[in-house]
Parts: structure tokens; sequence; C-alpha cells
């Protein structure tokens, strides 16, 4: 017998048209803590993105005449992952309850006492019409929105009433009907449309890769063929659909069809690639280095003759972490610092001080090892009678080290914590890049291991600044700088290409 307590619930989530922003909070929520997400083809691959790696997924998609996982399995599927005890998230594209099928799944559930809850998401009926500038109502045109399915089972006529659809004189939004755009549009004239009543195809709606085409409906069908539209698209009749000429405020977007992969330190967050996302770009982030503390970690309290260190300096977040850690797992806090100056590298590196309490003392004008090294110098940060500790990476540049020595200021510089680069090997398949984004040179260097510059001819590299540029240059690229070392200054630079 089943014993309901052990079950566990099942929850259908709609993923909504593909622009990861329009999955709902509750949704991503769900999405995070699920043991197991089943897909389908619809759920757009920035959402897939989401899933932790450590949950289990399945994949139920449904290719366009051709059901890998008939509708009967994927309810078996989802109820058996339930009596196994587990958080089931079955998501599914747009809202699960406007032409997805949700409801079948959820009678087998319902009938064997699984529990469930539905979160209904963003349609993309209307929301591949928003995007292409389409509002499916509008005071002037229409007071009735219709969604329609031009889906036909095989050898079967489409079981439409063109004549009722025709007469109600509200706007038309027909899904799953690529392939049948013709008879449609032919079912519609039959029935006394106007001939030269607007209608307009938004494929891959709310996507990066989004194209819409506005036509009279009696030239629909050729419309589909001439641009070889594809599955999934959107197909809105209606005098509304003329709008789309003035509203398209998405394909207008400045790096709409673009392709960025944004290369970034570590796996994470990226504001760069947000902002990249809503200046409409298609972006890829890729990590290009792995850091980790080193451990056990061995540091003087004095130079090699034996002077205590006077001043103190980090060149990044981690390499503050690592060192405090390290201070505090040892028994050991702030007050080391007690009578020593403190200099870091930029904004970010600051900021991890201070959560630990520490004010810098220093922070270069640029964000920049060679500019850090000089204004210590020209500023009287440090002298000659200076003791410098340097707490950096394996591996480190010499940007700072150069300036140091070229000064005569003694300096002793210990890696606190390793970086490893990481390969980029992209898919066989994968569309190329109009762009790849640095954030700093050990990006370059990451991004160019075991990778060949000559593999990067034609290929424009957007660069936070002069010394990032430098190495981009001399990996082959077609190099453009921000103006300011800043990720603003790098978007407002992106903008322009
Ligand atoms: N439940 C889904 C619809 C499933 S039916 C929803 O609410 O969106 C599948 C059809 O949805 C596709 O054939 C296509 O007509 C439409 N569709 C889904 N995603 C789309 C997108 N990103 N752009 C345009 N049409 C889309």
């Amino acid at each position: 017998m089943n014993d309901r307590s052990q079950n566990g619930t099942v929850y259908l989530v709609g993923a909504g048209p593909g622009d990861v922003g329009l999955l709902t909070g509750k949704g991503k929520q769900l999405i995070e803590t699920a043991d197991v997400v089943v897909f389908d083809r619809l759920v757009s691959e920035a959402i897939l993105a989401l899933i932790p790696e450590d949950t289990e997924r399945i994949d139920v998609g449904k290719h366009a005449g051709n059901h890998p996982v008939p509708q009967d399995q994927i309810n078996q599927i989802l109820l058996e992952q339930a009596l196994l005890g587990k958080k089931v998230v079955r998501l599914k594209g747009g809202d699960p309850f406007l032409f997805g099928r949700g409801g079948e799944e959820l009678e087998l559930l319902e009938e064997n006492g699984i529990s469930f809850e539905v979160v209904p998401g963003i349609t993309s009926a209307i929301a591949a019409a928003t995007y292409g500038g389409i509002p499916v109502t509008h005071r002037d045109f229409c007071s009735s929105v219709h969604f329609i399915t031009g889906h036909a089972r095989a050898g079967k006529e489409l079981s439409i009433d063109f004549e009722a659809l025709v007469r109600l004189q509200g706007t038309l939004v027909f899904l799953m009907s690529v392939s049948t755009a013709g008879r449609i549009a032919d079912g519609l004239l039959q029935a006394g449309m106007d001939p030269a009543m607007p209608s307009a195809v938004i494929e891959n709606g709310t996507r990066t890769n989004q194209r819409t085409f506005v036509q009279p409906v009696s030239e629909l069908e050729k419309s589909v063929k001439e641009n070889q539209i594809q599955s999934p698209a959107l197909i809105v009749v209606g005098k509304v659909s003329s709008l789309a000429e003035r509203f398209s405020w998405f394909d207008r977007l400045p790096l709409k069809g673009k392709r960025f992969l944004v290369t970034r330190p570590e796996a994470g967050e990226s504001r760069l690639a947000a902002g990249l996302c809503a200046l409409g770009a298609d972006v890829v982030v890729h990590p290009c280095i792995q850091t980790s503390f080193i451990r056990p970690l061995e540091i003087p309290a004095a130079d090699q003759d034996g002077a205590p260190f006077d001043t103190i300096v980090f060149t990044s977040a981690v390499g503050v972490r690592s060192y405090l850690e390290w201070l505090l797992e040892n028994g050991q806090d702030m007050r080391v610092f007690a009578g020593k100056k403190i200099a870091c590298i930029g904004s970010a590196t600051a900021k991890a001080l201070k959560e630990y309490g520490l004010i810098a003392d220093f922070v270069p004008s640029v964000y920049s090892g060679q500019v850090l090294g000089e204004e210590m110098l020209t500023s009287g940060f440090v002298t000659k009678e200076s003791k410098v500790l340097l707490l950096r990476t394996n591996l480190a540049s010499h940007d700072v080290t150069d300036c140091l020595e070229q000064a005569e200021v003694s300096y002793t510089d210990i890696p606190v914590y390793h970086t490893e680069l990481l390969t980029w090997e992209p898919e066989e398949t994968e569309a190329p890049y109009d762009c790849i984004t640095f954030t700093s040179r050990s990006c370059v260097e990451g991004f160019m291991n075991g990778r060949d510059p000559e593999d990067n001819a034609g290929l424009t590299a957007l660069c936070i600044g002069e010394k990032t540029a430098e190495a981009a240059n001399e990996a082959g690229f077609d190099v453009v700088v921000s103006e300011k070392a800043t990720i603003d200054s790098m978007l407002e630079k992106a903008a322009e290409m």
C-alpha cells in the first residue's frame, strides 16, 4: 500500500516563455530546492541553467512530430518520483495550463493521492506578442482576445470554427501553428476576414534570437515559408498586430542578435552578464579561473632580515578572505594589523577587508597592479624604508613587484591562494560569438589556457582596462577597451558595438 506520509510533492511550474527574468519568484525558489526537475523542450537554456548542479534532471522534451517521451509515460515518471518521496518540480514552458497538458499530468497524481501544487507561468501567448511590440488588446481595435491551438492530429482537419472567430472581431492568437499557418489563413479568409487584416509572427519570443514579422493575413503563409519560421512561434491575427511596427521595443535593443561570451574570474552571478542581457544580447558565461585558499599557510611576521612588516598589500578579495580566515582559524585576530598600513588594489578588495572590520589605508585611482605600485610610491605610502608584505595568488603578475624593485623598496611576496586556469571547450554546435569580454588579465590567460591565438582571429574582445587589453591583443583578438575600468563603462562601450 501507498504510505502517503512518505510521498513527495509534485510542483507543476510554469517556466515562462524563455527570458530568464520572466520566471516567477516562486518558480525559481522551487527549482533551487527540488530533488528532481522534469522538463520540456520549450524550457529555455537560461532557465535550465538555474537548476543546481547536484539536482537530478529528467528531460522529457518533445520534438515536433516526434515524441520521445509519450504523455502517459511522463505522467508515470511524475508519479514514480513522488512515490520515492522526492520533491518533484515539473517544469513546463509558458503557463502549465495553457495548452500545456498540465491538467492531464495532475490526474494520475490525484488518483494516487499524491499532493501537488501548481505555479502559473507567464504564457508565451501574451509575452511573445508583448516582446514583439503587440499589446494583445487595445481599446481602439478589439474587445476580446482568443487563444487557439493550430495543432492538427496527423491526417485530421483543424477543428477551428473560423466563422465564429471572424465574427467576434477580437485578437486571434494561434499557438502550435507554424506548420498549419497556411490552412489557418485560408480558413479565416474563407470565413470572410479582410485579406488586408494585419498578422504577426513572433519566433522564439522573449529570447535573444527572437524574430518578428508583420504582414497581411493573406501573406501569412508566404511569410512563414520565406522567413523559414521554426517552432516555437506565435501567430497573432488582428488589428493590434500592426502596432508591432511602432512598439517593437525588444527587437530594437542595442545588442539584439549579438552573442557575447562573458569570461569571468569565478562561477557565480555576473553583473556584466546581466547588463549585457538587459541590452538584448545573447550571453553565455564562462568562468575561466577557479581559486582555492592555500592551507596550511605559512606567513612570516618579519622579512628575511628580521624586520617586521609595516605595510600589507592585497590585490584581490579572495586574498583578503584566505588570509583573514587563516588568521581566525589560528586563534589570532585583527590586532595583528595594529600599527600596520594596508593597501588594496580596488574597491571590491577594500570591501572584502571591511567585512572583517578593517579599512584600507590606500586604494589607487585605477584598478590596476601597475597603478597600485606607482601610486603607492608617488604618494609616499611606501618608501625605501617600508617593509612590504604582498598577500596574493600563486599566479600574481609582476606589475606591483616591478615597481617596488625599481624604487628599491624591500618586499616579501607570499601566495595565500591558488589560481587554477579553466579551459574553454565550446560545444561543436555552438553558434559563433560576436564578442568576448575580459575583466582582468588573468581572465585572458585563463581563457587562452590550451587555446591557439590563431583561433582568435577576427574575434572581438571587450576589455576592462589597458593591461587586460594588452593581454587580449597579444592573444590575437581585435580589441575594444572601455573608457574607464568599470563594469558600467564596459556596458556603455558594448552598447556602441
Ligand atoms: N504552455 C505554453 C504553450 C505550450 S504550446 C505557454 O503558455 O506558453 C506550445 C506553443 O507555445 C508553441 O508551439 C508556440 O506556439 C508557443 N510558444 C511557446 N514558447 C514560445 C516562444 N518563446 N515564442 C513564441 N511562441 C512560443
